[in-house]
Protein backbone atom coordinates (compact mmCIF):
# COMPACT_ATOMS: atom_id res chain seq x y z
CA UNK A 1 0.00 0.00 0.00
CA UNK A 2 1.69 3.42 -0.70
CA UNK A 3 2.28 4.89 2.00
CA UNK A 4 2.52 8.99 2.93
CA UNK A 5 4.97 11.49 4.58
CA UNK A 6 2.74 13.66 6.64
CA UNK A 7 2.77 16.60 3.97
CA UNK A 8 2.50 14.26 1.27
CA UNK A 9 -1.06 13.24 3.06
CA UNK A 10 -1.84 17.31 2.83
CA UNK A 11 -1.29 17.74 -0.88
CA UNK A 12 -3.24 14.50 -1.51
CA UNK A 13 -6.18 15.98 -2.00
CA UNK A 14 -5.29 19.67 -2.13
CA UNK A 15 -7.37 21.45 -3.93
CA UNK A 16 -10.02 19.26 -3.52
CA UNK A 17 -10.90 16.87 -6.28
CA UNK A 18 -14.26 17.31 -6.53
CA UNK A 19 -14.69 21.04 -5.80
CA UNK A 20 -11.30 22.52 -6.44
CA UNK A 21 -11.20 24.40 -2.51
CA UNK A 22 -8.03 24.11 -0.25
CA UNK A 23 -8.43 21.08 2.29
CA UNK A 24 -8.41 21.74 6.31
CA UNK A 25 -6.24 19.36 8.15
CA UNK A 26 -7.27 17.87 11.11
CA UNK A 27 -5.49 15.40 13.60
CA UNK A 28 -8.03 13.35 15.55
CA UNK A 29 -6.81 11.84 18.95
CA UNK A 30 -8.30 8.88 20.08
CA UNK A 31 -8.04 7.49 23.79
CA UNK A 32 -6.98 3.74 23.52
CA UNK A 33 -8.36 2.25 26.41
CA UNK A 34 -11.79 3.53 26.68
CA UNK A 35 -14.52 4.12 24.16
CA UNK A 36 -14.75 7.93 23.81
CA UNK A 37 -15.53 10.36 21.52
CA UNK A 38 -12.55 11.32 19.10
CA UNK A 39 -11.07 14.79 19.34
CA UNK A 40 -10.42 16.80 16.02
CA UNK A 41 -7.98 19.36 16.51
CA UNK A 42 -6.76 21.58 14.11
CA UNK A 43 -3.01 22.00 14.01
CA UNK A 44 -1.27 25.86 13.22
CA UNK A 45 1.19 25.97 10.47
CA UNK A 46 4.48 27.73 10.42
CA UNK A 47 7.64 27.57 8.56
CA UNK A 48 7.06 24.17 7.34
CA UNK A 49 6.18 23.11 10.82
CA UNK A 50 2.59 21.80 11.94
CA UNK A 51 1.67 22.38 15.58
CA UNK A 52 -0.45 20.96 17.96
CA UNK A 53 -1.30 21.32 21.90
CA UNK A 54 -2.68 17.92 22.79
CA UNK A 55 -2.76 18.14 26.18
CA UNK A 56 -6.50 17.69 27.74
CA UNK A 57 -5.94 19.53 30.62
CA UNK A 58 -6.76 23.39 29.96
CA UNK A 59 -3.84 24.58 32.15
CA UNK A 60 -1.08 22.18 30.68
CA UNK A 61 1.02 22.33 27.15
CA UNK A 62 1.75 19.33 25.75
CA UNK A 63 3.14 20.62 22.07
CA UNK A 64 3.56 18.39 19.55
CA UNK A 65 5.54 19.88 16.50
CA UNK A 66 6.04 17.77 13.14
CA UNK A 67 8.80 19.39 10.84
CA UNK A 68 7.01 18.76 7.08
CA UNK A 69 10.31 18.38 4.89
CA UNK A 70 12.36 16.07 7.36
CA UNK A 71 9.28 14.62 9.47
CA UNK A 72 11.23 15.15 12.76
CA UNK A 73 9.15 15.50 15.69
CA UNK A 74 9.65 18.39 18.49
CA UNK A 75 7.87 18.24 21.67
CA UNK A 76 8.16 20.76 24.77
CA UNK A 77 7.98 17.54 27.01
CA UNK A 78 9.37 14.30 25.52
CA UNK A 79 8.10 12.12 28.60
CA UNK A 80 4.63 13.59 28.31
CA UNK A 81 4.54 12.95 24.90
CA UNK A 82 5.64 9.61 25.36
CA UNK A 83 3.09 8.64 28.06
CA UNK A 84 0.36 10.41 25.78
CA UNK A 85 1.64 8.15 22.36
CA UNK A 86 1.06 5.33 24.71
CA UNK A 87 -2.84 5.88 25.90
CA UNK A 88 -3.84 7.71 22.52
CA UNK A 89 -3.85 7.24 18.65
CA UNK A 90 -3.54 10.07 16.25
CA UNK A 91 -4.13 9.96 12.74
CA UNK A 92 -4.50 12.80 9.56
CA UNK A 93 -8.01 13.67 8.45
CA UNK A 94 -8.13 15.99 5.40
CA UNK A 95 -11.47 17.37 5.33
CA UNK A 96 -12.88 19.49 2.43
CA UNK A 97 -15.46 22.06 4.55
CA UNK A 98 -16.67 22.90 0.92
CA UNK A 99 -18.08 19.94 -0.16
CA UNK A 100 -17.36 17.40 2.73
CA UNK A 101 -14.88 15.33 0.76
CA UNK A 102 -12.67 12.87 3.19
CA UNK A 103 -9.72 11.20 3.77
CA UNK A 104 -8.45 9.69 6.61
CA UNK A 105 -5.06 7.79 7.63
CA UNK A 106 -4.17 4.78 9.16
CA UNK A 107 -3.00 5.64 13.07
CA UNK A 108 0.70 7.55 12.90
CA UNK A 109 3.46 5.62 14.10
CA UNK A 110 6.46 7.41 15.63
CA UNK A 111 9.95 6.55 16.10
CA UNK A 112 10.31 8.35 19.61
CA UNK A 113 14.15 7.16 19.63
CA UNK A 114 14.96 9.01 16.72
CA UNK A 115 12.14 11.52 16.70
CA UNK A 116 10.15 11.38 13.75
CA UNK A 117 6.95 10.31 12.47
CA UNK A 118 6.71 7.27 10.03
CA UNK A 119 4.89 7.37 6.44
CA UNK A 120 1.23 6.41 6.36
CA UNK A 121 -1.34 4.81 4.25
CA UNK A 122 -4.70 5.96 3.66
CA UNK A 123 -7.85 4.58 5.76
CA UNK A 124 -11.08 6.01 3.99
CA UNK A 125 -11.76 7.93 1.49
CA UNK A 126 -15.11 9.25 0.84
CA UNK A 127 -16.64 11.95 -1.42
CA UNK A 128 -19.90 12.91 -3.05
CA UNK A 129 -19.63 13.45 -6.76
CA UNK A 130 -22.39 15.18 -9.48
CA UNK A 131 -22.66 14.26 -12.88
CA UNK A 132 -21.69 17.40 -15.09
CA UNK A 133 -25.38 17.07 -16.12
CA UNK A 134 -26.66 17.41 -12.40
CA UNK A 135 -28.35 13.79 -13.42
CA UNK A 136 -26.83 11.66 -10.63
CA UNK A 137 -24.77 11.81 -7.98
CA UNK A 138 -22.09 9.55 -6.98
CA UNK A 139 -21.45 9.14 -3.03
CA UNK A 140 -18.16 6.75 -2.53
CA UNK A 141 -16.77 5.45 0.28
CA UNK A 142 -13.43 3.36 0.21
CA UNK A 143 -12.04 1.11 2.94
CA UNK A 144 -8.44 0.92 2.54
CA UNK A 145 -8.73 -2.07 5.51
CA UNK A 146 -11.46 -3.86 3.93
CA UNK A 147 -10.01 -3.02 0.36
CA UNK A 148 -13.01 -2.66 -1.16
CA UNK A 149 -15.31 0.66 -2.20
CA UNK A 150 -19.40 1.48 -1.81
CA UNK A 151 -21.15 3.33 -4.00
CA UNK A 152 -24.57 4.46 -3.54
CA UNK A 153 -25.83 5.89 -7.03
CA UNK A 154 -28.73 9.13 -6.45
CA UNK A 155 -30.51 9.74 -10.03
CA UNK A 156 -32.75 12.04 -9.99
CA UNK A 157 -36.34 10.84 -9.58
CA UNK A 158 -35.10 7.41 -9.92
CA UNK A 159 -34.37 5.04 -7.03
CA UNK A 160 -30.79 4.90 -5.63
CA UNK A 161 -28.76 1.93 -6.39
CA UNK A 162 -25.94 0.21 -4.02
CA UNK A 163 -23.20 -1.59 -5.34
CA UNK A 164 -20.04 -2.62 -4.02
CA UNK A 165 -17.03 -2.66 -5.98
CA UNK A 166 -12.87 -2.95 -5.87
CA UNK A 167 -11.37 -0.32 -3.86
CA UNK A 168 -10.81 2.99 -5.39
CA UNK A 169 -8.73 5.56 -4.73
CA UNK A 170 -8.63 9.23 -5.78
CA UNK A 171 -4.88 8.31 -6.73
CA UNK A 172 -6.01 5.90 -9.68
CA UNK A 173 -7.62 9.07 -11.60
CA UNK A 174 -6.27 12.26 -13.15
CA UNK A 175 -9.01 14.00 -12.89
CA UNK A 176 -12.75 14.51 -11.76
CA UNK A 177 -13.86 13.98 -15.43
CA UNK A 178 -12.15 10.32 -15.91
CA UNK A 179 -13.39 9.52 -12.72
CA UNK A 180 -17.27 10.55 -14.17
CA UNK A 181 -16.12 8.41 -17.36
CA UNK A 182 -15.62 5.51 -14.89
CA UNK A 183 -19.51 6.27 -13.18
CA UNK A 184 -20.89 6.20 -16.80
CA UNK A 185 -19.65 2.82 -17.17
CA UNK A 186 -20.46 1.54 -14.07
CA UNK A 187 -23.80 2.64 -13.99
CA UNK A 188 -24.05 1.01 -17.78
CA UNK A 189 -23.08 -2.38 -16.44
CA UNK A 190 -25.13 -2.04 -13.24
ZN1 LIG B 1 -14.30 19.78 -1.89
Amino acid sequence: MKEFTVKDFILYNNPCFVCNEFIQLQIRVTKKSIVSFPNNLKPSFSNNKLEINLSTKYYNILNLSIDLMSNKIISNNINELQDFLFNHELNLQSVCLSCGAYISSHFLQFDLKNGFVKPVGIAIENFVLESNDGYCQYDIYSSFLENKSKVQIRPMHQKNIELDIPLFSLSKFKNKEKLLEKFKIIMLFS
